[in-house]
C-alpha cells in the first residue's frame, strides 16, 4: 500500500479513531465493550482461502514495514504461514460455521449432583495485543435432564478462545454457550491464566495470573459456589 492510501484509510469515516488518551484507557486496561465479540458478519461470507491470501498480503507489508528481507529464503514463506495459522489455527473460532455441534444424551444414571471438568487447557490471544493469553479453565454444571459428552465442553472452552479475546468476556461466553446447551441455569466457569501483554510488555510482570469466574443458577448460591471451588483450586 502507498503512504497515500495508508493515510487515508487512517482517516477514513468507516474507521473509528481514537486519541492516544482512550487507548491507553481501554487498551492498556484490557477492557471489554461486549459480551459479543464484535465481528463483521459478512467477513464469513468469502472462503477461507480468500481470506488467508488476504492476510497473507497485508502481513507482507507490516514484515516489510518493520524493515524485514523478505526474500530472505527463511522470511519468504512467514506471511503465507501466519496467515494460515490466523484463519485455520488461532482464530478459527470467530468463523460461526466452526462452533462445534453439541449432541446431549440421556441421563441415564440420574446423577443429579454437580460434574466438574477441570484444567481445560486455555490458548487465547488478547484482543488489544494480539500477543498469547495461557491457561486454564474449570467448568461445572448440574444436570437438568440431559448430560453433555465430555469432550464437548473442552471443544466449546477451545471454539471462544480461539478468537482475539478478553478474558472476562471469554468466561462469559462460555458460560452463556453452556446454559443454551444443557438447557440449564445451572453452570459455573472459572479461568485462570497468564497474559502475555502483561509478561512481555507493559509492565513486563511474569509472576502475575488473571483469574475469572461466572456463576449462575444455583452456583450463586455460596454452599456449591464453595463446593465447585474446591474441586477447581486442587493440585494448585
Ligand atoms: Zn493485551
Amino acid at each position: 500500500m502507498k503512504h497515500n492510501e495508508a493515510l487515508q484509510m487512517a482517516n477514513s469515516p468507516n474507521l473509528k479513531t481514537y486519541s492516544a488518551d482512550h487507548l491507553h484507557l481501554v487498551g492498556d486496561h484490557h477492557v471489554a465493550t461486549s459480551k459479543e465479540t464484535p465481528v463483521c458478519p459478512e467477513a464469513f461470507e468469502v472462503s477461507e482461502e480468500e481470506r488467508m491470501a488476504k492476510i497473507a498480503l497485508h502481513f507482507r507489508e507490516i514484515m516489510q514495514t518493520l524493515g524485514l528481507d523478505l526474500s530472505d529464503d527463511s522470511l519468504r514463506g512467514t506471511p503465507q504461514r501466519v496467515a494460515k495459522m490466523f484463519v485455520k489455527e488461532v482464530f478459527y473460532g470467530l468463523d460461526p460455521k466452526n462452533k462445534p455441534e453439541v449432541t446431549l444424551f440421556e441421563n441415564k444414571f440420574d446423577y443429579n449432583q454437580m460434574l466438574v471438568e477441570r484444567n481445560i487447557k486455555v490458548h487465547s490471544f488478547c484482543e488489544h495485543h494480539f500477543v498469547p493469553i495461557v491457561g486454564r479453565a474449570h467448568v461445572a454444571y448440574i444436570a437438568a435432564g440431559k448430560v453433555i459428552g465430555l469432550s464437548k465442553i473442552n471443544r466449546i472452552v477451545d471454539y471462544f478462545a480461539r478468537r482475539p479475546q478478553v478474558q472476562e468476556r471469554l468466561t462469559e461466553q462460555i458460560a452463556e454457550e453452556l446454559k443454551k446447551v444443557l438447557q440449564t441455569e445451572d453452570v459455573a466457569v472459572m479461568i485462570d491464566s497468564e497474559h502475555m501483554c502483561v509478561s512481555l510488555r507493559g509492565v513486563k510482570d511474569e509472576q502475575s495470573a488473571t483469574t475469572t469466574t461466572s456463576f449462575h443458577g444455583k452456583f450463586l448460591d455460596t454452599q456449591y459456589r464453595n463446593e465447585f471451588l474446591g474441586y477447581a483450586l486442587q493440585n494448585k
